[in-house]
């Protein structure tokens, strides 16, 4: 099945774009390394947006930031409008920002269906529906809920970390890196699958070092280089561009 992209149903439905996340003059520093010098970002609603850079670009630390995991030194986060920076990272939760992390981070002792509990936190009780959800997206973890996650394959383990993070209902999701250390055919599984999560109506912030398999499946697209913002432009424009061909899609300049 083809999933029409958010930009192909905008086009058709001409639907107001609002900023769901801002990030405006971002400053995070770890210790004595300034890691973001002061950023600015925009993700509008019904968005997939890519952010592209090399390792210690600084990447991870924005998703973390955005969660509450970081306390910017200066500068505003806005979620629909409202400051969330200094917020703790279980009340940003609470708004409805999933954050699906780098590394995945299953809670490995626990099994498939514990984990997705643990997404669920937020709420009183797990929603049927929701897990019906997960389920219909990751068929493969309704066939191993009752497995240890630990003793999940890689790829396994991201779908859970994806799964959990979409159990909290989130407006928008953070992806770190979901196609790290995956095979070919399962990263081309992974990014369908955030398509149709897209499709369903999830904004999607997506960290990537496949910047080709990134950029194809995202509306817009940032490059971060050592801290500040160097690139913004429609997914297709970077795409075609001879930097970002060069520098992370492994092309000889032109
Ligand atoms: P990668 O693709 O390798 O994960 P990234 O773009 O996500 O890289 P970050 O992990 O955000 O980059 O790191 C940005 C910079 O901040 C790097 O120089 C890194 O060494 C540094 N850094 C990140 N976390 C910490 C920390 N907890 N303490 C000290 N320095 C840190």
């Amino acid at each position: 099945m083809t999933v029409a992209t958010q930009r192909e149903r905008q086009t058709a439905t001409a639907a107001p774009t609002t900023a769901i996340l801002e990030l405006a003059g971002l400053h995070v520093s770890h210790g004595a390394i300034n890691a973001l010098k002061g950023i600015d970002m925009v993700v509008r609603e019904g968005e997939v947006v890519a952010l592209l850079g090399a390792n210690g670009a600084g990447k991870t630390t924005t998703l973390r930031t955005v969660s509450g995991l970081h306390a910017p030194a200066s500068g505003a986060v806005r979620f629909c409008g409202e400051r969330i920076d200094g917020l703790p990272s279980h009340a940003i939760v609470g708004l409805g920002i999933g954050h699906s992390p780098e590394g995945r981070r299953v809670f490995a002792d626990m099994t498939v269906l514990e984990n997705l509990h643990m997404g669920a936190y937020r709420f009183k009780r797990l929603r049927q529906e929701d897990l019906e959800r997960v389920f219909a997206l990751f068929p493969r973890l309704a066939e191993r809920r009752t497995q240890q996650a630990g003793t999940l394959s890689g790829g396994e383990q991201q779908m859970l970390a994806m799964g959990r993070a979409l159990m909290g209902r989130p407006e928008l999701l953070l992806l770190d890196e979901p196609s790290m250390g995956l095979a070919p055919l399962v990263v081309a599984q992974i990014f369908e699958i955030i398509k149709e999560i897209n499709a369903q109506g999830t904004t999607v912030l997506l960290v990537e070092q496949n910047a080709a398999q990134a950029l194809k499946v995202a509306d817009r697209g940032y490059v971060l280089e050592t801290g500040r913002i160097t690139m913004q432009a429609p997914a297709s424009e970077l795409l075609d561009d001879p930097r970002v061909r060069a520098a992370y899609l492994g092309e000889a300049a032109r």
